[in-house]
């Protein structure tokens, strides 16, 4: 199967950092809970340019990941990430990959566009994707989603879209294909 990976709150557990140190710099007190509401915030653009070392690079993986990444690529699946990051954070990115040991087949870097272009001409299976507008715009698109569940994706609701809560879940998901296929 050729599987589409999302990074930041899916494979690099960047968002409690990404609210530190937008409440840090802009004095704002947001929760992980209302990731989608500092879109709205001001300075949101500025400091994740400025601070994006820190919130990106320095985090670690998110719990499960490595271990389920691992697994899936010896089980023969093939890995695409499909990251919103801007490319200039490539090397560094695949740097972080190479340091916590997991091993991809391909990386697309949008600098925030749209998933479903690349997603599409990748021909992907399935998408494990955290982020609600991107969840949402694969599944309308006709990729299936497994939804990383996280306290800020909760009510992403479509007949694409499967919430998955944690790496275990999502390998369970997986190896469990097409007996549990979305829209099936
Ligand atoms: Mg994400």
């Amino acid at each position: 199967m050729h599987i589409g990976l999302d990074l930041d709150g899916v494979i690099v557990n960047s968002i409690s950092r990404w609210i530190d140190v937008l409440n840090r710099m802009a004095g704002t007190s947001y929760t992980p809970e209302e990731l989608p509401d500092t879109h709205g915030s001001p300075d949101r653009a500025t400091i994740s340019d400025r601070h994006e070392l820190e919130m990106l690079i320095v985090a670690g993986p998110v719990d499960g990941a490595v271990t389920a990444l691992t697994a899936l690529r010896t089980a023969g699946h093939q890995l695409t990430v499909i990251t919103a990051r801007t490319p200039r954070l490539c090397e560094l990115t695949e740097a972080w990959l190479r340091y916590h040991g997991i091993t991809v087949d391909r990386l697309h870097f949008l600098a925030g566009g749209s998933k479903v272009p690349a997603a599409l001409a990748e021909g992907i299976d399935l998408m494990v994707e955290d982020a609600p507008h991107n969840a949402n715009a694969l599944a309308e698109a006709g990729v299936p989603v497994l939804l990383f569940g996280t306290p800020y994706n909760v009510g992403v609701t479509h007949p694409l879209i499967q919430r998955c809560e944690g790496w275990e879940a999502v390998t369970a998901e997986i190896t469990a294909w097409p007996v549990g296929q979305l829209g099936a």
